[in-house]
């Protein structure tokens, strides 16, 4: 209740409409006039008038009275319609989207029929059909909306329906109707419950519409479109009696809008804390005091100190990352190692300043890369030392490449960036085969048409890091790149990474949460844990002389050919068995 009120609208919202539906639940009880008595004498009188809170309308009928019964009608008869078609429109949606195959086709194409017509002319044309009165209305109304549920609840179900949970389930032999109703339904929930939060508003001002034109509430009976359109007649002259039901409808809208607004924030936690503005294009970075680089690594090309980073809003925040140093020389290899959470992929994404923001902030410290103060570097900057001078290569291959696009069509791109974009197609061509070929792709020309699922993880990954080489980048970021391939995959990656660092001179950041992996290919090793750096130094001597505690873990969990089960697996289950991400 209290996420759901925090945002200041929503409450403005539920006053809105709390307060009129309040006032309308209790009609019957309140003393008003009797809405449809006519008193000729009393015509037209204005707001205030003895007796008449808000005056009269042209046959003498008390406004105040007739808006409370009228808005009471209203919310009836669109709260019923938006029921009816939640209901109708949820359960096409959810079948459709779960069953597939000819229940889709037969059910959609129903819809599609319905919506092939203007919205309002079918509402229009189905009142027409059955005669004026606000039952017909209600029906008409009902229908012409359940197309919009339909669509959205299949959308969403077939979503559901592919995923694992509910796949086992079908193997598994759970019968069908259960996992619809227990499996599917519970995630399809939030969407038919936002879709009916803003069906309300829109029902309101259609019912409203329909009374409008008169086919709607029949006279005597008062319903807000009815008032408005004995309002009309009289608008020039008393503006009261069409205004005040205008009123009416518009705080009724917009308290409906702002409560379905504070609903999808509160259902949707991906929407939440500062989600509403999309991340910047590069890390907010806020100094306290302008750290420099330490002296001592004058010469290195990478140099942090003292790097905080902090997720979220508010002096309570921990940070993710705090007192973390390192530098590094060109041809030199550090390893971050740790267990998953630790730290290690927020501070490599903060190099080239990529945390998101929000909700990331880097609160102190300072970071140079050749030669850029990367801390304060304007944006044009930042895109060229990203790609260009710092290369990232990331632990799953898949995400790191465009689905539907050839794989050298994805490489070419990545070359023209900051190669010129005026560069000769065949010479970009060369670059991309020379790139493959030297990841060990056999048969560049060919795998330059292929797409990403035609190859394999260990396949995908070297062209992920032919990826990161385009541009010879001077730093090679590599976040847990083995972490999810096999081990001989990972050794013949290692290899490759460990030789294009012999080759090119690159410095190289290698993450992972495996320090018998680390020990392979860095010379200088960070271990982290809980944000900080617990230990650092060379990897040889880490190894031989660890002195922090879990340091000694980790090296204790590097399994041994021929070392029993106790020792090998020294530590305690986080870091080994996630495989950190
Ligand atoms: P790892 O060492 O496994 O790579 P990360 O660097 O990804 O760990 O994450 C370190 C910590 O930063 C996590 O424990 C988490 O608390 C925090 N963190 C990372 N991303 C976010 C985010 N988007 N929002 C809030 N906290 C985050
Ligand atoms: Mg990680």
């Amino acid at each position: 209740m209290k996420k759901f009120l925090r945002n200041p609208l929503t409450v403005v919202g539920c006053v809105l409409f709390g307060g009129i539906v309040l006032l309308a639940l209790l009609a019957p009880i309140l003393p008003l006039a009797d809405p449809n008595e006519t008193n000729l004498r009393d015509r037209l009188l204005a707001p205030g008038s003895d007796g008449f809170l808000l005056g009269t309308d042209t046959l003498g009928r008390d406004i105040l009275s007739r808006l409370v019964w009228g808005t009471r009608v209203s919310l009836a008869v669109a709260a019923a319609a938006t029921l009816i078609a939640a209901f109708v429109g949820s359960l096409i949606g959810l079948c459709a989207g779960f069953f597939r195959g000819w229940v889709d086709t037969v059910l959609m194409r129903g819809i599609d029929m319905v919506l092939a017509f203007p919205y309002l002319i079918l509402a229009l044309a189905i009142v027409a059909v059955l005669g004026p009165g606000l039952l017909n209305a209600l029906i008409a109304i009902a229908v012409v909306n359940i197309p919009f549920f339909a669509r959205s609840v299949r959308g969403t179900a077939l979503t559901v329906s592919a995923m694992p949970f509910v796949e086992a389930a079908r193997i598994g032999g759970q019968p069908r109707l259960r996992t619809l109703f227990a499996g599917v339904f519970p995630n399809v929930l939030p969407v038919i419950v936002i879709a009916m939060s803003t069906t309300l508003g829109w029902m309101i001002l259609e019912t409203a519409g329909l009374s409008f034109l008169g086919l709607g509430a029949q006279p005597p009976q008062a319903d807000l479109g009815s008032m408005l359109a004995d309002g009309r007649k009289v608008m020039l002259v008393h503006p009261h009696v069409g205004l005040l039901p205008g009123v009416c409808i518009l705080i009724l809208v917009i308290g409906i809008n702002l409560i379905g607004d504070g609903l999808r924030d509160w259902l949707d936690p991906r929407l939440e804390g500062g989600a509403h503005s999309a991340p910047g294009a590069a890390t907010s970075a806020t100094r306290a005091a302008d750290i420099e680089p330490d002296e001592t690594t004058g010469d290195a090309l990478v140099r942090v100190r003292d790097l905080e980073i902090v997720f979220g809003e508010g002096e309570a925040s921990e940070p993710a990352v705090h007192d973390v140093s390192f530098s590094l020389k060109a041809g030199e290899c550090l390893g971050i190692v740790g267990e998953s959470g630790s730290g290690k992929s927020v501070t490599a994404m903060a190099l080239a300043r990529l945390v998101a923001s929000p909700p990331g902030r880097i609160t102190a410290g300072s970071i140079h890369i050749d030669g850029i103060d990367v801390l304060s570097a304007s944006e044009e900057t930042l895109r060229g030392l990203r790609g260009a001078r710092v290369g990232y290569v990331f632990q799953n291959p898949f995400d790191s490449l465009h689905p539907v696009i050839p794989v050298g069509k994805q490489l070419a791109e990545a070359v023209r960036a900051h190669g010129g974009a005026d560069r000769k197609a065949a010479e970009v061509r060369k670059r991309v085969t020379g790139l493959l070929d030297q990841v060990g792709i056999p048969d560049p020309e060919k795998a330059c048409r292929a797409y990403p699922h035609q190859f394999s993880g260990g396949q995908c990954q070297r062209i992920a890091i032919a990826m990161a080489l385009a541009n010879e980048p001077k730093v090679l970021v590599a976040d847990e790149p083995t972490t999810a391939l096999d081990v001989t995959v990972q050794k013949r990656v290692l290899e490759l990474l460990a030789r294009i660092r012999r080759e090119h001179g690159l410095a190289m950041v290698f993450i992972s949460h495996d320090l018998g992996v680390v020990r392979e290919v860095a010379d200088k090793v960070i271990v982290m844990r809980r944000g900080k750096v617990v230990e650092s130094g060379n990897v040889v001597e880490v190894l031989r002389n660890p002195q922090h505690e879990y340091t000694r873990r980790l090296i204790a969990s590097i399994p041994r050919l021929g070392a029993g089960p106790e020792q090998s697996l020294g530590l305690d289950d986080s870091g080994k068995t996630e495989g950190g991400t």
